[in-house]
C-alpha cells in the first residue's frame, strides 16, 4: 500500500550516535537485525515480552518497507551469571540446582514456554540460535582475541577494555558510578573487563562446560551475542536490539568484541577498518536500538520477588494476549511505559472496538490493487508515522481513521486494514469478539452456563415478568458476572 504520496524515509534512532538516522541497508533489499533474546533459567516477565514485542514490530515494519528479513533472536542457555557484569552465581544452574531438574530440561523447559509466549502476542517466527550450539565458535573468536585484547586470571580469560577505542561509548561514558556497579574481582586491570571464559573451579564439575584452551568451564555472557551475530548475519548487520539496560553494559562488551575482531580481521572481510568507534561499522552493527523499560511500581516484576507478572497471569485473569501487544504499541517504545490493569482493561475495550469495526468486512475478500482516495490519509499519516522511528502510538490512530472511513468499498477497505495490521500484528481480522471475553480463569461459573441464564432472563423480559428477569441477574451478580444491558459495544456480559 505504500505509494508515492504514502511514501516516507524510514529513519530509526540510534543509541550510539544518539539520533536519527536514514535506515540504509547494508545489502540492499535486506535487512538483518539481531535482537538479545531470553536467559531461559525461568519464566519470562511481561517486561522482557515488551523488548520482543518492539523488535517484531521493527521486524514487521522493515517487511512493509520491502526488504527481505532475517531477524535473529538468541536462546541464551548458558554463561549468564546472576549480574549483567559478569560476577555471581550462573543463572541456569542456580535454577537446575533449586528445581532438582539439569540446567539442559531447564533451559528446554523455559525455552518452549518463551515460544510459546511469542506465538500468543503474534510475534512473527524467527530464527532462536542457542548459545550452547556455538561454544566450539565461541572459543575459535577467543583465541583470535586473546593475545592482543585478554589476559588470564585463575578464573578465566578476561578482555581488557583499554585495548579499543571508545569503549562504553554507547552507554555514553563509563562513569564512575557505573563502575561502581562493577564488582571487583582480584587482578582485573580495569573494573569494567570482562569474562570471556569462565574456569570451572579446581575440584569441580559443572553440568555445562567444555575444554578450552583456557581450561574447562564456559563462555562469558557477551560473547554469544557477538559470535552468533557474526556468523548468522556478517558483520557489519543491520540493526541490533535489545531493552536499555543492555545499553550500559552488555551491548559496550559486545562491541568491545566485535572491535577486536574487527581489527583482528583488519575489516577484509566485511569493510570494516580496525580501530574506534567512529566508523559505527566498527561496532559490528549500523544501528543499535533500545526499548525502554515496562515498569511495576509494587516490584510485581522482579524474577525474586516469588510470583511475578507474567503473560500467563494476564490470561488467567481474563485477559487476551493481544491486549498487552496493543497496551506496548500504545506507547513509543523508547518510553518507560507503567503497568497498571486498568490500562490493560483500557487496551482491551481498543482492541474490541477495533476487532468489532472489522467484523463487517469479515466475509469480504481484501483488494489490495483497487486504491480509494479516502485512504490516502490515514495511508499517508500511518506510513510517516511507522518511518518516523516506529510511531505506534500514532500509526494506531492513523488504523482507526481508516477504521471509521465510511461508504467505500469493504474489499479495499479491508485491504487498507491488512496492510497497516501487517505492522502493529494486532491479528484484527483473526480475533472475534468473542476470544475477547475478560474470563478469568477462577471464574466459578461456565460461559454455558451464563449464556442459558440470560436467554431465560430475555425470556423473562419478553414475558414482562420482571421479578424472575431481576432475580436471575441478582443470580448472575453473585457468580462475578456483569450483566451489560445497553453497553455501547453490544457486550451482554463480563466476568469481573
Ligand atoms: P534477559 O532475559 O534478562 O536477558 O532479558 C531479556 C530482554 O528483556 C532484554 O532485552 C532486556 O533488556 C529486556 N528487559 C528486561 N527487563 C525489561 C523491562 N522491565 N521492560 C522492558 N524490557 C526489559
Ligand atoms: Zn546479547
Amino acid at each position: 500500500m505504500i505509494n508515492d504520496t504514502t511514501y516516507h524515509e524510514l529513519r530509526l534512532f540510534n543509541s550510539l550516535t544518539r539520533q536519527l538516522e536514514p535506515f540504509q541497508p547494508v545489502h540492499p533489499g535486506e535487512a538483518r537485525v539481531y535482537s538479545c533474546g531470553p536467559t531461559v533459567y525461568n519464566y519470562q516477565h511481561i517486561g522482557n515480552m515488551r523488548a520482543y514485542v518492539f523488535a517484531d514490530t521493527l521486524g514487521r515494519t522493515l517487511e512493509y518497507k520491502g526488504y527481505k528479513l532475517t531477524h535473529v533472536v538468541n536462546i541464551t542457555d548458558v554463561g549468564h551469571l546472576t549480574s549483567d557484569a559478569d560476577e555471581g552465581e550462573d543463572k541456569m544452574e542456580k535454577m537446575a540446582a533449586l528445581q532438582g531438574k539439569s540446567a539442559w530440561d531447564i533451559a528446554a523447559f523455559y525455552q518452549a514456554d518463551f515460544e510459546n509466549d511469542l506465538a500468543r502476542l503474534n510475534i512473527q517466527p524467527k530464527q532462536h540460535p542457542k548459545a550452547t550450539d556455538y561454544v566450539p565458535a565461541m572459543i575459535e573468536w577467543g583465541k583470535g582475541m586473546a593475545d592482543a585484547h585478554c589476559y588470564e586470571l585463575d578464573s578465566g580469560l578476561y578482555f581488557d577494555i583499554s585495548t579499543v577505542e571508545d569503549y562504553g561509548r554507547l552507554a555514553r561514558a563509563v562513569t564512575e558510578e557505573g563502575e561502581g556497579r562493577i564488582e571487583k574481582l582480584e587482578g582485573k586491570r580495569n573494573a569494567g573487563d570482562f569474562a570471556i571464559w569462565r574456569k570451572t573451579p579446581a575440584g569441580e564439575t559443572r553440568q555445562m562446560e567444555w575444554d578450552s584452551p583456557w581450561g574447562k568451564g564456559a563462555p562469558g555472557w557477551h560473547l554469544e551475542c557477538s559470535v552468533m551475530g557474526e556468523e548468522l548475519l556478517g558483520f557489519p548487520f543491520d540493526i541490533h536490539t535489545g531493552g536499555i539496560d543492555h545499553r550500559e553494559i552488555h551491548h559496550p562488551n559486545e562491541i568491545a568484541q566485535n572491535q577486536a575482531f574487527a581489527q583482528a580481521n583488519h575489516g577484509a572481510c566485511c569493510g570494516m577498518d580496525g580501530g574506534g568507534l567512529t566508523n559505527a561499522t566498527n561496532s559490528g552493527a549500523n544501528i543499535w536500538m533500545h526499548n525502554n523499560f515496562l515498569v511495576e511500581r509494587s516490584g510485581k516484576m522482579s524474577k525474586s520477588s516469588g510470583e511475578f507478572l507474567r503473560l500467563q497471569l494476564l490470561v488467567d485473569k481474563g485477559f487476551h494476549p493481544l491486549a498487552y501487544r496493543l497496551m506496548c504499541l500504545q506507547a513509543h517504545y523508547r518510553s518507560e511505559l507503567e503497568f497498571s490493569w486498568e490500562g490493560l482493561e483500557a487496551a482491551l475495550t481498543r482492541l474490541k472496538r477495533m476487532v468489532m469495526a472489522t467484523t463487517r468486512m469479515a466475509d469480504v475478500d481484501p483488494n489490495p490493487v483497487a486504491e480509494h482516495p479516502k485512504f490516502a490519509s490515514p495511508l499517508s499519516k500511518f506510513d510517516e508515522a511507522m518511518a518516523d522511528d516506529l510511531n505506534t502510538p500514532i500509526a494506531l490512530t492513523a488504523l482507526e481513521d481508516a477504521l471509521a472511513v465510511k461508504k467505500v468499498d469493504a474489499g479495499i477497505k479491508r485491504a487498507v486494514i491488512e496492510s497497516m495490521d501487517a505492522v502493529l500484528g494486532l491479528n484484527l481480522f483473526g480475533l472475534t469478539r468473542e476470544d475477547l471475553r475478560i474470563r478469568p480463569v477462577s471464574a466459578e461459573i461456565s460461559e454455558a452456563e451464563i449464556e442459558d441464564a440470560l436467554a431465560r432472563r430475555k425470556a423473562a423480559r419478553a414475558d414482562k415478568d420482571f421479578a424472575t428477569s431481576d432475580a436471575i441477574r441478582d443470580e448472575l451478580a453473585a457468580k462475578g458476572v456483569d450483566v451489560m444491558d445497553g453497553d455501547p459495544l453490544g457486550w451482554e456480559w463480563k466476568l469481573s
